[in-house]
């Protein structure tokens, strides 16, 4: 039986004719060498974007339901185009939407989570000796209602059509050679990792690296699904996502640095110091399937103190109506947002066995005077808000100061 291969490439990949003529190249090659190839394929480069800006100028609030609807034509468009690539080639090749091939989610619009996978079309197209390629980012629910699966959800699409199939590995074809110690246009001495573990690879997704959606390793994780994260227009090795905890290198503490200028801080003031107030609080936002980054509470010692906590940036206008509403109702004071913030973050497997991480991390911060407004910390991750505007240069000198800055 042939090696089933699930190769995923995202909007930069297949911007236009032209690279979708490249990536075309690169599935027939693949289907060339013998293996079974599936295809996952966002929508053409910056789609998703322009179509979400095109249903905020019709009506600023629009229902999520309908925005699916919408974001989902971006991927259903590529599919088509990459078939009629590959038919180029004499190669059989066929498109389907996630609906199509049975991706059944729930029915939390533009979140939506995958229930079940039935894999039977996508095996018998297979079996006939085609390349089959799939929509990403996108399912359909019991009812029939197109879901999407969070921005950047072709990368769940594809691990998640891995473990369905079983498939051999689970490439992820980016802009970029692999995963880096920190983004290269931020750090221009990052350099690429040849492998990193679930658990480091999660905690760079989540707290802002681009280049896999954080719920797309979380399902990796779970299933074990291998993942090598590829350049696109070069055959070159890329990162290997895996289980294994490979030696880390002697002395290795920090292996990335993230920076993430897409959160914003909103501060209650004067919440009411008893028990059940951030429960309530967190219950409202919860409820609105809102998720929160950091939180952080001070203690009281007037009856009432201030709490901050913080959301990305797409979620803030949400939760500024859901925050002020609960607000009034447990008796706090304002509400305050401030959206010009980033989060700098360390990740490292190796700080779980050395002291004195954090307190090297605030001091590198502080030679440059950069102020620490928020501090939250995980076993393997150290962040901090500071302002937007130091953003930049804070984490070059960390990626500097933790040893990390290419070697020429
Ligand atoms: N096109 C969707 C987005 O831009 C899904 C994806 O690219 O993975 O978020
Ligand atoms: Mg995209």
């Amino acid at each position: 039986m042939n090696k089933i291969v699930v190769q995923k490439y995202g909007g930069s990949s297949v911007a236009d004719p032209e690279c979708i003529k490249k990536v075309a190249d690169r599935v027939v090659k693949t289907r060339r060498q013998g293996y079974k190839v599936v295809v996952v394929v966002s929508a053409l480069g910056d789609t998703t974007d322009r179509l979400i800006k095109l249903a905020s100028q019709v009506n600023d609030n629009p229902s999520e339901r309908e925005l699916d609807m919408l974001v989902s034509t971006g991927e259903q468009v590529s599919v088509a185009l990459l078939a009629m690539a590959i038919h180029k080639h004499g190669v059989e090749a066929i498109s389907f939407t996630g609906a199509q091939v049975g991706i059944i989610t729930d029915a939390s619009y533009t979140q939506a989570r995958i229930i079940n996978i039935n894999t039977k079309k996508i095996e018998e197209e297979l079996k006939k000796g085609k390349v089959v390629i799939v929509a990403g980012f996108q399912g359909v629910t019991t009812d029939q209602d197109i879901t999407t699966l969070g921005r950047g959800g072709s990368n769940l699409t594809a691990v998640a059509l891995s473990k369905a199939l079983g498939a051999d590995v689970c490439e992820m074809n980016t802009d970029v050679d692999g995963v880096y110690t920190a983004d290269p246009r931020i750090v221009p001495l990052a350099h690429k990792l040849d492998w990193i573990s679930y658990d480091e690879m999660l905690e760079l997704a989540s707290l802002g690296s681009q280049i896999l959606q954080p719920r797309s390793v979380i399902f990796a994780k779970k299933f074990n699904v291998p993942i090598h994260v590829r350049s696109s227009f070069s055959a070159k090795q890329g990162t290997f996502i895996t289980k294994e905890a490979k030696a880390m290198m002697e002395g290795v503490v920090v292996s990335g640095i993230t920076c993430n200028k897409k959160e914003a801080k909103i501060t209650i003031c004067d919440a009411p110091d008893r028990p059940g107030t951030a429960a309530k609080i967190f219950k409202a936002l919860a409820v609105k399937e809102i998720n929160i980054d950091m939180i952080v509470q001070n203690v009281s010692r007037t009856g009432s103190t201030d709490l901050s906590f913080t959301v990305t940036n797409a979620n803030l206008n949400k939760t500024m109506r859901t925050t002020k509403d609960i607000v009034k109702k447990i008796g706090a004071g304002k509400v305050i947002c401030d959206d010009n913030i980033a989060k700098v973050s360390i990740v490292g497997v190796g700080m779980k066995s050395h002291p004195g991480v954090a307190a090297r991390m605030f001091e590198i911060l502080a030679k440059k005077n950069i102020n620490i407004e928020m501090i939250s910390t995980s076993e393997i991750n150290i962040s901090c808000i500071i302002r937007k505007a130091k953003a930049e240069k804070a984490a070059r000198s960390l990626h500097s100061c933790f040893g990390l800055d290419k070697k020429n």
